[in-house]
């Protein structure tokens, strides 16, 4: 056979892969951006209109019709048109009869209506195959290409032929069809693009209050206490000081909460000997935005690390630094090398650098791109081994930085303790109750109850 023959064929006009005519109700503007890319992409499209005047606006190649003809003209409708209009298909019932018909509506409230607008346009054109599609996707993105961060577009719908010529109309227009399944789904599709980083909420707002809370500690103990004992001003300190004081503080007590829900978790199955209890619905939530939980805490921790770069550039650590030399000069005096000091100093450095290491490591994994090429057992690996690892690194650095301070008086001013102490005590408790959970006689009963074992089966055979 010809060698070249299949490359013939590809060239030859495929006649069987044309695509059928479209109809798009409403010649809005997502009604336009839709039509403009169909025809694009190869589909005859007819326009279902109020006025049937054309005016420039209109995608070059397609028809505008009334709504009736247009709709007998096409298989597949597009309903381009908000849900306070949907009456206007009424009328329309018997055309539509077996036809598909599809929803891209979106609400300006989530839950605005006790149905979805695709379970109100089933109702009202009761012989239609009604599908909910691209509402996620903006006119804008479609019209100017720009579809990166909205390529997937949920599709769900009664009818399963139905949802599948949608999902290759989607397809065909060069996005991703994702099923979510029957026409139930259709309300939480359409509260999808009205959610405000949802899972983001309680990371940002949590991180938030402990940064003031932290703030107002650090200017009391730092700013406010020598200057009314010693008339210093340290005012300057909220500058660089404070915040160099608070970033830790927060990427270790936002790293330890990543890894307290398990740890919780774990001591509520072994008290209920069962894993086939729900969890209570606050555990539940937190587990679920442990991610950028982690996320909000690499980046105070980034912020650390920019923070403590800059320390030898700062004047009053230049100031404090050739006070000392002098005073030594004058006193005719040098310092000897302290060993015990300088091995914590780069202990401490040490420890931090490692942990920071990890941190970005842990960081970079929980990237789609990257979580997507590990299996299951290598991304538990990397995010539970190796973060107990940066935990007890992070923690680490911490104690070592507190050094031999911890049990001196003059760390507590008005009977409070530094801001690090306070840090301790949740990554501590992590990994004390941690450490306790690995002892066989909690670890052997744990594995079996997340293998399905029960103490007291609640179906017994
Ligand atoms: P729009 O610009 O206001 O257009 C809606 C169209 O509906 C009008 O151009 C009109 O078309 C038709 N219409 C208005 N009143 C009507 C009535 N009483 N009876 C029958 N038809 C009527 O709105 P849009 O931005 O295109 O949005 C259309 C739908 O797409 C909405 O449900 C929206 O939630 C959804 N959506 C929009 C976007 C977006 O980025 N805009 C994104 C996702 C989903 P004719 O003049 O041709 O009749």
């Amino acid at each position: 056979m010809n060698k070249n023959s299949s490359n013939i064929m590809a060239l030859a006009p495929n006649t069987s892969n044309k695509r059928e005519t479209v109809c798009i109700f409403g010649t809005g503007d997502f009604g336009r951006a839709l039509g403009h890319k169909m025809i694009q992409s190869g589909y005859p499209v007819v326009f279902g209109s109020r006025s049937t005047k054309t005016s420039s606006l209109i995608p070059k190649g397609a028809e505008v019709l009334s709504h009736a003809e247009a709709a007998q003209k096409a298989a597949v409708i597009i309903t381009a048109i908000q849900r306070q209009h949907y009456s206007f298909l009424t009328p329309l019932t018997e055309i539509l009869h077996g036809k598909v018909l599809v929803d891209v509506s979106n609400n300006l409230k989530i839950n605005e209506h006790p149905e979805s607008n695709a379970e109100y346009l089933a109702q009202l054109v009761p012989g239609a195959k009604v599908v909910k599609a691209f509402n996620t996707v903006s006119a804008w993105a479609l019209q100017s290409g720009t579809l990166d961060a909205s390529r997937q577009v949920f599709v769900c719908g009664d009818d399963m032929e139905a949802k599948q010529t949608v999902m290759n109309i989607v397809r065909a227009l060069g996005l991703t069809p994702l099923d979510q399944g029957s026409l139930l789904a259709a309300q939480e599709i359409e509260n999808y693009p009205l959610q405000l980083f949802p899972m983001w909420k309680f990371p940002i707002l949590l991180s938030f209050g402990l940064a003031a809370f932290f703030f107002f500690y650090c200017l009391i103990r730092n700013v406010i206490y020598p200057y009314v004992y010693e008339n210093k001003d340290f005012s300057f300190f909220i500058a660089i000081s404070i915040p160099n004081r608070i970033c830790p503080i927060l990427a270790l007590i936002l790293l330890a909460l990543v890894y307290l829900p398990g740890v919780l978790a774990a001591i509520i199955q072994l008290y209920r000997g069962t894993k086939y209890h729900r969890f209570p619905d606050w555990l539940d939530k937190w587990m679920l935005c442990r991610k950028q939980l982690g996320l909000v805490a690499l980046a105070f921790a980034s912020l650390h690390v920019l923070y403590t770069l800059v320390i030898p550039i700062r004047y009053f650590v230049r100031w404090r630094m050739s006070n000392r030399i002098i005073s030594q000069v004058l006193n005719n005096k040098t310092e000897p090398l302290d060993t015990t000091n300088a091995w914590l100093s780069d202990s401490y450095v040490a420890l931090g650098i490692l942990g920071f290491f990890l941190f970005v490591l842990l960081g970079i994994t929980s990237l789609p791109s990257v979580s997507n090429n590990v299996n299951w057992r290598e991304f538990r690996f990397v995010q539970s081994k190796l973060g107990y690892l940066t935990l007890i690194l992070c923690t680490a650095h911490t104690l070592v930085y507190g050094g031999k301070r911890f049990l001196s008086p003059s760390s507590y001013r008005w009977y409070l303790p530094n801001a690090y102490m306070l840090s301790l005590i949740i990554p501590c408790m992590v990994l004390v109750v941690k450490f306790v959970l690995i002892f066989p006689c909690l670890d052997k009963p744990l594995t079996r109850i997340r293998q399905g074992w029960e103490r007291n089966p609640q179906y017994s055979e």
